[in-house]
């Protein structure tokens, strides 16, 4: 049976695959027929006997048939009971079929199992899951949203529990406890969201190893994986808090001029396309209209694309013809200067494909008039030189021009970013439709479905331009405390696996970002949908007044419909003309994911009517009602066609489950945005011209060729914005795993101690570089007077300048280190070693988390100002990747400073702080050993006496029967201490450390 499956559906790549799992679903199926015969004890016992046999060396791709076996056989012993699912009584009625078996092996391959929607994926996963869960790890799978992430894994539930494993799942605003037992589970089910957001709470700010809550980041099954991976991977996840903004925001200031700069444009391309109106309507057939006519075309369309009449001449094909000619002439290299004199006539220029709006010099002259360089960042380092160069200043008058010249760069870049946000928000921003303001709020709505986006804002100060626009309060600007974008956190899993109904479009990207391969697994029963050609209308309303025609004509018969729409607004305009055609209709936009659910399983009724926006009640699929297979199953009607292809075949893919009949349309007109700002106007344009003459939509194969093509621009489009997103967060994904993992470790507490005379250490070399200019040198008396300053009020004992310039390099690196160890470890005495633990591992976790967040924000503001570089012709990625190597230099520095200062500066009680105060100080006084038995390094000599013997390190006192650990370039060697102390005295032998006392 499996076999013709096999020859009957696999495409030639897919086909090896299919081949190789054949014998393992044979196998399967043959172990399921002897499980059969077991107890219901004897099979459930089989998951403890796997999880020893993994235990003791047993791979999982050996246990796999027999594991996947065990799983199937539960299912088939469960046929007949019934599962609580969400509060209601679900019956269990499924055991896998073979083609869902090859999915759990594609899964367990880490693989992309695409399947589509109605196969049960929910329950293909079942087998991988459990059999990764075999490990004692953590195994994950995420859903699209939270409901079905609670309904999956109650449903699934059934089957695990009954095997014996745990399973849990996460749900928004989930206490810390529950999210940690959920996580405790052998399987959790959650959104990416969560996950993402409980990583960054485990990492980035738990202050106690019992807050994290995440165990293991090693096997996870992504149910819709090209939403979340591609869809949802546009914004990053960001916890932030309020900031205290240093200076008033200049939006305020730069709202009129900019909106005055707009409404000069919108009366300029007004009047150019009156003027160009007047030649276009008078022109005959045969009668080439003039360049000027063209030009003017040309500026509408860069300068107000939106505007009226430019929108109505282009209704008419011959002119958007002429136009996108027009267009590629000016686009080439001959017509530059052309080209730049054209768009000079405009204050500013507007790219609604990449979201941008440039102002042109005459809208800068217009901003600023007389004040040529207003927008030309000034040149810091030139003038830094002129001020160091310029000997008549005192040092005090140099350092003041040195901040006003800083203050000036400040101004002027802070200015030029709000004028750029500002005319973003005028020119690219429509009111009620990319936000609405409510309540004094400037709100985003959500393009996919047209939902406002609660507390969402848009990042670089947009959010804040626009409420200037809107003239409502500026709300804070955010400082972000963590930030991850999706793509990495889902790159962390040592297994990654997905499943979806529709991957193919983006195979590429997934093989490139996750080294993920898609694999099509062949439907149970052969899918029978037909999906009928396009059609294309000339106006919005004449598209919707044929959906209102054909969907009646639907309900009539009693074929249920479905009817998908781009965004929220559209579908209460559709049901509102259904309700004028008497139609009977329910509306879902994805608001209410699990009341969603229940109108969508009902969606296959007979004579239902139905609208959705594309994500309204994903993930539950449509049943046919009795009777409605006969009159050819549910039709799917969508009434736009999607930016990208897979949203359009997730629609289709909502009819026709199982071989079961169904059918689908799509209605495209001009005015669609797709098809304005996409499509190929010079093959659609010919043809609608003809048709259109006669008033008549048109429906062709070619046509639903040239809409693809439009798609896959978008598509192309949407990847590099993606890919450049991740290439930016690669830089700040490498900072961000030093930086998680050495809080980790001081989190966790196991050598913080260590860690911490570590980086004192090295902060004492990195200091004593500047003392002994030469390595081996002598030091230099006024720069150990600084050392010597810093060292006292760092922490809080003195160093004696005498003691820095009678030794060598090294030796006061190890004084000065050792100092502070013995100060550090005598404080034992009046606090409990589990309390100083406590101690250090915050002076650490505020070092790291201080300096962590700054260097967010200063990422951020980077990566705005490689952007404005990027005039200078230079790849912003590269520039931005040098700086923030440097950026990161520059925290770890403060990061062992700020380590510095903080450690002596707490304790639990003031008697523990006077008393480290009093050692401190008595340490300082001490002309001997500062501490018995610390090093004898400490031993000082008179100043004026003879440098010492070449310094040798010893740690603290070592019994002579103790074993060291000793070094000499890369030898080693353990030896006890009465053997190793000559080496070490007299050969330059050092000690790494003590084995045993
Ligand atoms: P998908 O997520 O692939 O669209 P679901 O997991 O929601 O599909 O399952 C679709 C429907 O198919 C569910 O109602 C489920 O009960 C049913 N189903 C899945 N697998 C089987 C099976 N092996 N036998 C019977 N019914 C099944």
């Amino acid at each position: 049976m499996f076999l013709s499956i096999l020859k009957l559906f696999a495409g030639s790549h897919h086909r090896k695959f299919l081949r190789k799992c054949a014998p393992l679903v044979k196998r399967i199926n043959a172990l399921e027929t002897e499980y059969q015969k077991l107890s219901d004890e004897q099979l459930r016992s089989k998951t403890d006997e796997f999880k020893l046999r993994h235990a003791k060396g047993e791979s999982l791709d050996a246990l796999l048939p027999e594991a996947f076996a065990v799983v199937k056989n539960a299912a088939r012993r469960l046929c007949g009971t019934t599962a609580i699912v969400c509060e209601h009584e679900l019956a269990w009625e499924m055991v896998h079929f073979d083609v869902q078996l090859v999915g759990g092996i594609a899964l367990h391959q880490n693989k992309i199992a695409e399947m589509a929607t109605g196969e049960g994926k929910t329950l293909v996963a079942t087998l991988p899951l459990y059999l990764n869960a075999l490990t004692g790890k953590n195994c994950q799978l995420v859903t699209v949203n939270d409901y079905l992430a609670r309904r999956d894994s109650e449903w699934m539930g059934h089957l695990y529990r009954w095997l014996g494993l745990t399973v849990g799942c996460i749900q928004n605003q989930m206490p810390s406890d529950e999210r940690k037992a959920a996580y405790g589970c052998d399987i959790t089910y959650g959104t990416a969201s969560e996950f993402g957001f409980d990583y960054l709470r485990d990492n980035g700010m738990a202050l106690a190893p019992d807050e994290q809550v995440q165990r293991d980041h090693y096997f996870c099954i992504v149910d819709e994986i090209d939403s979340i991976l591609i869809d949802e991977a546009r914004t990053p996840l960001i916890i932030s808090g309020p900031v205290a903004e240093e200076r008033e925001p200049a939006f305020p200031r730069l709202r009129q001029p900019v909106a005055g700069l707009v409404e000069l444009q919108i009366r300029l391309v007004t009047r150019l396309m009156n003027e160009a109106r007047e030649e276009l309507e008078k022109i005959a057939e045969n009668k080439e209209p003039s360049a000027d006519s063209l030009d003017k075309l040309w500026l509408a369309a860069h300068g107000m694309p939106r505007n009226r009449i430019f929108l109505r001449l282009m209704e008419n094909g011959r002119w958007r013809k002429l136009l996108e000619k027009h267009e590629g002439v000016l686009a080439s290299e001959i017509e530059k200067d052309r080209r730049f004199h054209l768009k000079e006539r405009l204050y500013f220029s507007i790219s609604e494909r990449n979201h941008e709006a440039d102002l042109s010099q005459l809208g800068r002259d217009t901003l600023r008039p007389g004040e040529p360089d207003a927008f030309v960042l000034p040149d810091l380092p030139t003038r830094y030189v002129e001020l160091d160069r310029d000997e008549s200043l005192t040092h005090e008058r140099r350092a003041e021009l040195r901040g006003e010249a800083e203050a000036a760069y400040a101004q002027a870049s802070e200015d030029i970013h709000a004028i750029g946000q500002l005319l973003k928000a005028y020119a690219l921003y429509e009111k009620d439709k990319q936000y609405v303001v409510h309540e004094g709020k400037v709100k985003i709505v959500d393009e996919n479905t047209g939902r406002i986006m609660e507390g969402r804002r848009w990042s670089d100060g947009l959010h804040q331009a626009v409420e200037a626009k809107e003239g409502v309060a500026l709300e804070k600007e955010n400082k972000t405390y963590a930030t991850v974008t999706i793509q990495n956190y889902f790159r962390m899993y040592q297994k990654l696996a997905g499943m979806t109904g529709t991957a193919e479009t983006e195979a590429s990207e997934f093989h490139d970002i996750y080294r993920l391969t898609v694999v099509a697994i062949p439907t149970h029963r052969p899918c029978i949908r037909i999906d009928d050609n396009d059609i294309v209308f000339k106006t919005r309303k004449e598209k919707y007044q044929f959906a209102i025609k054909e969907i009646a004509e639907a309900h009539k018969r009693g074929q249920p419909v479905l009817v998908g729409t781009a965004s929220v607004e559209a579908s209460e305009t559709l049901g509102r003309m259904l309700a004028m055609a008497k139609v009977p209709h329910k509306i879902l936009n994805a608001k209410h994911h699990e009341a969603e659910a229940d109108i969508v399983s009902m969606a296959g009724q007979l004579g239902a009517v139905t609208i959705a926006t594309n994500m309204a009640g994903r993930g539950t699929d449509i049943k046919l009602g009795e009777g409605v297979r006969e009159l050819g199953g549910l039709y799917v009607v969508a009434t736009e066609r999607h930016e990208v292809r897979r949203v359009d075949r997730q629609l289709r893919g909502r009819c026709s489950r199982q071989g079961d009949p169904g059918r689908s349309r799509f209605l495209v007109s001009l005015e669609d945005d797709l098809m304005r700002l996409f499509a190929n106007a010079g093959i659609v344009s010919s043809m609608l011209e003809k048709s259109f003459k006669e008033g008549e939509p048109l429906e062709h194969p070619f046509l639903n060729h040239s809409i693809g093509t439009a798609q896959k621009r978008v598509e192309g489009q949407n990847y590099s914005m993606r890919k450049r997103l991740l290439q930016y967060d690669d830089v700040l994904n490498q900072q961000r795993q030093i930086i998680y993992g050495l809080r980790n470790r001081a989190l966790q507490a196991v050598d913080s101690r260590e860690t911490i005379m570590n980086i004192v250490e090295e902060e004492i070399e990195a200091r004593l570089d500047v003392v002994f200019p030469d390595a081996d040198g002598d030091a230099d008396r006024r720069a150990a007077d600084t050392f010597v300053h810093w060292y006292v009020t760092t922490f809080h004992m003195r160093i004696d300048l005498e003691d820095i310039l009678a030794r060598t390099k090294t030796q006061v690196v190890l004084l000065a280190t050792d100092r502070v160890r013995a100060l550090q470890s005598g404080r034992e005495e009046h606090e409990s070693a589990e309390v100083l633990k406590y101690l250090e591992r915050n002076v650490l976790l505020r070092a790291v988390d201080r300096n962590w967040q700054n260097q967010l924000t200063e990422m951020e503001d980077l990566r705005r100002g490689v952007s404005l570089r990027s005039y200078a012709q230079k790849d912003p990625l590269n520039e931005y990747k040098a700086e923030a190597f440097k950026a990161f230099e520059r925290l770890m520095q403060q990061l062992r400073t700020d380590t510095c200062a903080g450690l002596f500066r707490t304790a639990t009680s003031m008697e523990a702080l006077e008393s480290l105060m009093r050692r401190a100080q008595g340490q300082a006084k001490a002309t001997g050993p500062a501490e018995p038995g610390t090093t004898e390094a400490t031993e000082t000599k008179p100043a004026n006496a003879p440098k010492p013997e070449p310094f040798r390190r010893l740690t603290p006192k070592i019994g002579r029967n103790a074993v060291v650990r000793i070094r000499k370039g890369p030898e080693t060697q353990d030896l006890k201490w009465k053997k190793a102390e000559a080496l070490v005295r007299d050969e330059g032998w050092e000690v790494v450390e003590t084995l045993s006392e």
